[in-house]
């Protein structure tokens, strides 16, 4: 067990680090972060800042030397970087699980090879592949990119193979997914802990809904059957120790035709657990610091329904947004991530409304989202 007082370090500072370091500063650790934003959110938490590249080897060794345990925030850390630190310190998740998640074409493949389900899809790494992509997948078709794409960026709608050999020859031909476009009924999303002895204890099932790309409203619970639930969970669990994991891990799904699908994984604390901080007994990010730190696993139990909204710059427009509009309800809570620059799309806050009726959470939530001016979602 690594004792508070002791350092952790934190690859990454963005929303989900400053909502890690909260949680590990408030537990009695130390947090250095790696971040080359000089203005990183977990960084105004932290107690150190590495500012420079993720893979520069005097912050690594910085990190290796100084750091009890380390833990990423983002699945672009360079999973190199990962693995070479692992070899002096303690680093959950591995190098290796990071390497899975970071990669759309070798997560889909893990997924499927551990007979778990995926939607139809198709792996394209040169012109060549199209013809048999084609076969696979049925039109209108998605193609992503297979590294660095979120919230919807490295995405494009495919219609046609005319449109695809475009789209593949203007992304300079770099290995993408193709996935058919499904009919989705409802996304939810798994959030899970796994400790080094196999442990496992999983968030409630949350329901999510995106609009252009990126997370809009979570609803936890999810409105769906007790059954698909547990099914949920069981695929998240299995998934996990399929990957040998130890961390957070988050597993996003689909569901299709009353049925699961597994669309990607995130090796991390995710968007859609932020309600797990005002509604469980234990919250994603101090999660986070009892499985880096060896520390027996909090109770994820829900105490109260909740709804998350997403506050994205888009709401700056006009200059701060109208907080009263959020502060005036009992139930709500406000995050704010002080990043100085609001710009359209990137995630600036979020509000969970607690309340004991999920009916009237929601209810709340929806009115904040309008009150708040969010345009209303496609
Ligand atoms: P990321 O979150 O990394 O940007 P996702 O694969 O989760 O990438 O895609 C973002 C959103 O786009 C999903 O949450 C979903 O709303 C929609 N989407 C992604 N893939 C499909 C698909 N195959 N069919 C229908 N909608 C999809
Ligand atoms: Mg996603």
């Amino acid at each position: 067990m690594i004792a508070p007082g002791s350092t952790l370090g934190l690859l990454g500072g963005g929303q989900l680090g400053r909502m890690f370091t909260v949680a590990a500063r408030t537990l009695g650790y130390r947090v250095t972060v790696l971040d080359p934003d000089p203005l990183s959110p977990a960084a105004e938490f932290a107690t150190g800042h590495l500012n420079t590249a993720y893979t520069h080897p005097v912050s690594l060794d910085e990190l290796a030397q100084t750091c009890a345990a380390v833990t990423t925030e983002f699945e672009n850390a360079p999973a190199e970087a990962l693995l070479a630190l692992a070899e002096r310190t303690v680093v959950r998740p591995s190098g290796n699980a990071v390497a899975v998640a970071q990669d759309r074409s070798r997560e889909k493949g893990f997924i499927a090879t551990h007979g778990l389900p995926v939607g139809p899809y198709a792996d394209i790494r040169a012109e060549a592949d199209i013809e048999a992509a084609l076969a696979r997948v049925k039109l209108p078709a998605i193609l992503k990119t297979a590294r660095f794409g979120y919230d919807g960026k490295g995405q494009a709608a495919i219609a046609s193979r005319a449109d695809l050999e475009r789209v593949f020859a203007e992304w300079k031909r770099v290995p993408c997914v193709l996935e058919e476009r499904l009919a989705l009924e409802l996304e939810i999303s798994v959030i899970l802990a796994r400790a080094a002895d196999g442990t496992v204890e999983v968030f409630p099932v949350a329901e999510n809904r995106h609009a252009r790309g990126i997370l809009d409203v979570t609803i936890a619970p999810a409105r769906i059957p007790a059954a698909l639930a547990a099914e949920a969970t069981m695929l998240a669990t299995r998934l996990a120790q399929a990957l040998e994991y130890v961390g957070v891990l988050a597993v996003e799904m689909f569901v299709v035709g009353g049925r699961l699908l597994v669309n990607e994984i995130a090796p991390r604390p995710h968007n859609s657990g932020h309600y797990t901080i005002d509604a469980c007994r234990t919250s994603q990010f101090e999660q986070q610091v009892r499985v880096l730190c060896g520390l027996p696993l909090g109770d994820p139990t829900l105490h109260t329904p909740a709804v998350m909204v997403n506050l994205l710059g888009d709401i700056w427009g006009a200059g701060e947004p109208r907080w009263d509009a959020v502060l005036r309800h009992a139930g709500a809570h406000l995050h704010l991530y002080g990043k100085r620059e609001a710009r359209p799309g990137r995630k600036m806050g979020h509000v969970t409304v607690c309340e004991p009726d999920p009916a009237r959470a929601l209810e709340v939530a929806l009115a904040i989202r309008r009150d708040l001016g969010i345009a209303e979602s496609a």
